[in-house]
């Protein structure tokens, strides 16, 4: 057979970067048809890379990591590329024998829900890396034994719909208070697009991964600060119990009752209300957004670069941090000195 058309995988992937004419038997051009280009169902959209070189997997169309390609998932960003597919291998290069991303480049005038997706994008474990001099592979993943047939793929057709209809998704009113408050808070644009990923459950949490397919279900979904619970976006926020000491100083710092509600939304508004001013309000809320965004960088040093959980660091720093923004917010006309705000920091708000 592979005498006769060639080896299949690289004319299967590499026709949809280079568009060239196919030569597929009947038989294959008929499979190749089931599901329509945006639909996940289809066969193509279903088959899964073994990574080789990268040379022949379309980096934005073909899923080569998860369920689902990435112009599904990141679909803003697709567009800025106005459906130019590249291949794997030219959004990255080797340094040192180490595979290095390209993604930073595409940091060219995003529109915030682009630049969302972006953040989205490099947070995905990119650890994977191409290998050198192998050849790029597929496999048919709705099957166990990797072989493909009709009736996995028409199941996974008619289930791709159900969830399409599901899929629609607006923000609640609590969410949206939070999101206003969110903009107008004085701290690094970075920082708000982390916190509108946060109010909408939008960040690459284990659980979230799974859910978009990206992680398989029996994928390691645990804490990675050790408490052997599920890591979803309430979790490793709120509820997980190493990080509560951690909620637990912050509150003490600032001397506001520790808030009763268990989700992040509910959270946030309980802080911003346990103080009387609106300029007050906007101060506590950097601290909330603060913490969050510090626990969020070392879940992510912790899972990426080895390092270990540190409280103490994270309570330093939401201290240290919140005092620079405040510093700046007030174009550097000193209100208080690190050692004050970090001894009664209510007193400056
Ligand atoms: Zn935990």
């Amino acid at each position: 057979m592979e005498e006769r058309y060639g080896r299949l995988v690289d004319r299967i992937l590499f026709k949809s970067i280079k568009g060239s004419k196919s030569l597929e038997s009947l038989w294959w051009r008929d499979i190749m048809k089931i599901g329509d280009d945006n639909d996940d169902a289809g066969f193509i959209q279903n088959l899964a890379i073994k990574l080789g070189d990268g040379g022949c997997v379309p980096f934005w169309t073909k899923r080569w990591l998860g369920s689902r390609p990435f112009c599904l998932l990141f679909p803003l960003l697709f567009q800025v590329l106005e459906g130019n597919e590249v291949s794997m291998q030219s959004m990255g290069r080797w340094e040192n024998n180490r595979w290095v991303w390209n993604l930073a480049e595409m940091e060219v005038e995003l529109s915030l829900e682009a630049s969302v997706e972006l953040e989205e994008l490099k947070e995905i474990p990119l650890g994977i890396e191409p290998r050198k001099n192998e050849h790029d592979n597929f496999v048919w993943p709705l099957n166990e034994d990797g072989v493909f047939n009709v009736s996995s793929c028409y199941k996974k057709l008619m289930q791709g719909r159900a969830d399409r209809v599901a899929e629609p998704r607006r923000m609640g009113a609590r969410s949206l208070e939070a999101a206003q408050i969110l903009w107008e808070l004085r701290m690094p644009s970075k920082v708000k697009i982390f916190g509108w990923r946060l109010i909408q459950d939008r960040l690459a949490t284990k659980s979230q991964l799974i859910k978009r397919g990206i992680l398989e279900q029996n994928d390691a979904a645990c804490c990675v600060f050790g408490c052997s619970q599920i890591e979803d976006i309430q979790h490793l926020f709120i509820n997980c119990a190493v990080l509560r000491r951690l909620w637990g100083s912050i509150y003490d710092w600032l001397g506001i009752a520790y808030p009763v509600g268990s989700d992040c939304i509910s959270n946030f508004l309980h802080m911003l209300n346990s103080l009387r001013f609106k300029c007050s309000r906007k101060r506590v809320g950097c601290i909330w957004m603060a913490t969050c965004w510090l626990i969020w960088k070392q879940r992510n040093d912790i899972i990426f670069n080895n390092v270990v959980a540190d409280m103490d660091e994270i309570l330093h720093s939401v201290k240290m941090l919140s005092w620079w923004w405040l510093e700046i917010g007030n174009n550097r006309k000193v209100l208080c000195n690190f050692y004050e705000w970090s001894h009664c920091p209510l007193e400056y708000m």
